[in-house]
């Protein structure tokens, strides 16, 4: 056990499951045998297929050395080196197994949801998605208004990348027809035969469900011709989802734009929704929000769920244009000095940062978050760096004499100048002038 428990522990038993611990063989065989003896004055026995002895040495489980296969007194056997055992129900090895014990769950929950939705009571079952989407609204993962589409959406267009248990089974029956269809053995022959006449003659059947599902999707199931069914379903299901996205004015609106401007790349945009990886739930949920435009500015709650009749539309902080989304997040004068100016900073400093490493000034590049900021200059003898300084010009070409970073290089007579600007969406070439 580990260093901080003080007291020596000798055994884990909760209701049936035993686990006993002993420093040696013959320890072990004496403490079994006291406990075969309390069990038996109980009217417990125990059963030897679901005993193991696992052997640890220094933390490792080993293959037991000596006295063979099995505990002599009790005949039971001996665990191989790294095969695994269940207590509680949860596979252990040395310690718990969690990844395993994960992937295990989630075959168990797939099987088990297949078997739901292939029951004939399938609708009803729909039910699971929305408990499942009322667990994350209360959690706090999402919003209460958040599209259901883009929940399901991949991560990589923009959306939380939750697979439905509605879409999976429908899959599922969609994948078991041509199965079932094309296969040459016995078994599936003889539900074969019972499946095509129930279907003919209007009961129930497998096929002719798995038909209803392809049809929803805009597609007919042809049995003969059904390679590569599982990509064709997914791609349709994934098409399915992104038109119901864009035909939500409002929540999907955003989205869509950044899917459809085929001047941005949709993989740039949401590439922090695939890649970064330990990005706290609030923050994603936060940042879809206000991709969904369900942020409590005075357009929303006005235009949008009615909550404060026909009051006053403009900005509460600067008062000048109407209160979006879009204003809040690039067009408020009020912001533009405070927080505009500190996010602009935080951009450029990210490649500001990447260049002083290109040039040898600094041997780390901080990562993003760190609260680091550069100094102002940066001097070498051949290479001078300038951030946020402006340019005191001897000649008047010099057109704007402020510009957010400047590398000047005298070696090879260069000047690199840097000016970084977050514009909305919308506006950029605007900016770009
Ligand atoms: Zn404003």
């Amino acid at each position: 056990m580990s260093k901080p428990v003080n007291s020596k522990v000798t055994g884990l038993l909760y209701i049936d499951d035993i686990k006993i611990f002993a420093a040696s063989k013959s320890k072990l065989e004496r403490v079994m045998k006291m406990f075969e003896s309390s069990m038996e004055d109980v009217g417990l026995q125990w059963n030897l297929k679901k005993c193991a002895v696992a052997h640890v040495k220094k933390g490792v489980q080993v293959t037991a050395v000596s006295g063979g296969r099995v505990v002599e007194s009790t005949r039971i056997p001996c665990l191989d080196d790294g095969e695994r055992y269940k207590f509680l129900g949860v596979l252990e090895s040395v310690r718990q197994e969690d990844k395993l014990v994960l992937e295990c769950a989630a075959t168990e929950y797939l099987r088990r949801l297949s078997v739901i939705w292939t029951s004939p009571v399938s609708d009803y079952n729909r039910v699971i998605d929305r408990e499942a989407r009322k667990i994350v609204v209360e959690s706090g993962g999402r919003h209460l208004c958040s599209s259901n589409a883009l929940l399901y959406m991949a991560k990589s267009r923009g959306g939380r990348g939750l697979r439905s248990v509605e879409m999976e089974c429908k899959a599922t029956k969609m994948k078991g027809a041509v199965r079932l269809h094309g296969n040459e053995d016995r078994a599936p022959g003889m539900v074969r035969e019972f499946e095509e006449p129930a279907a003919r003659m209007g009961r129930r059947s497998n096929f002719k469900e798995a038909a209803k599902c392809t049809e929803e999707l805009g597609q007919e199931l042809d049995l003969e011709h059904a390679q590569g069914i599982k990509k064709e379903v997914r791609r349709c299901q994934i098409e399915k989802l992104e038109d119901e996205i864009r035909n939500q004015r409002w929540q999907g609106r955003l989205v869509t734009t950044r899917l459809e401007d085929e001047s941005l790349s949709a993989d740039g945009c949401f590439w922090w929704l695939t890649e970064w990886k330990n990005c706290p739930s609030h923050t994603i949920a936060g940042l879809v929000g206000l991709y969904e435009q369900l942020l409590p500015t005075r357009v929303y709650t006005i235009q949008k769920t009615h909550t404060s009749g026909e009051g006053e539309v403009r900005c509460r902080l600067c008062g000048k244009a109407p209160e979006s989304v879009a204003h809040i997040l690039s067009g408020c004068s009020a912001l533009a000095q405070s927080k505009y100016l500190s996010r602009h900073d935080a951009a450029l400093k990210v490649l500001f940062y990447e260049l002083l490493y290109d040039e040898g000034f600094i041997d780390e590049i901080p990562p993003w978050y760190s609260p680091d900021k550069p100094k102002p200059v940066y001097e070498s003898e051949n290479v001078k760096t300038y951030l946020n300084v402006p340019i005191y010009a001897d000649q008047q070409e010099v057109r704007c004499n402020r510009v957010d970073a400047r590398i000047v290089n005298h070696m090879c007579k260069r000047v690199m100048t840097l000016e970084m600007s977050c514009p909305w969406v919308n506006s950029r070439t605007r900016k770009d002038e």
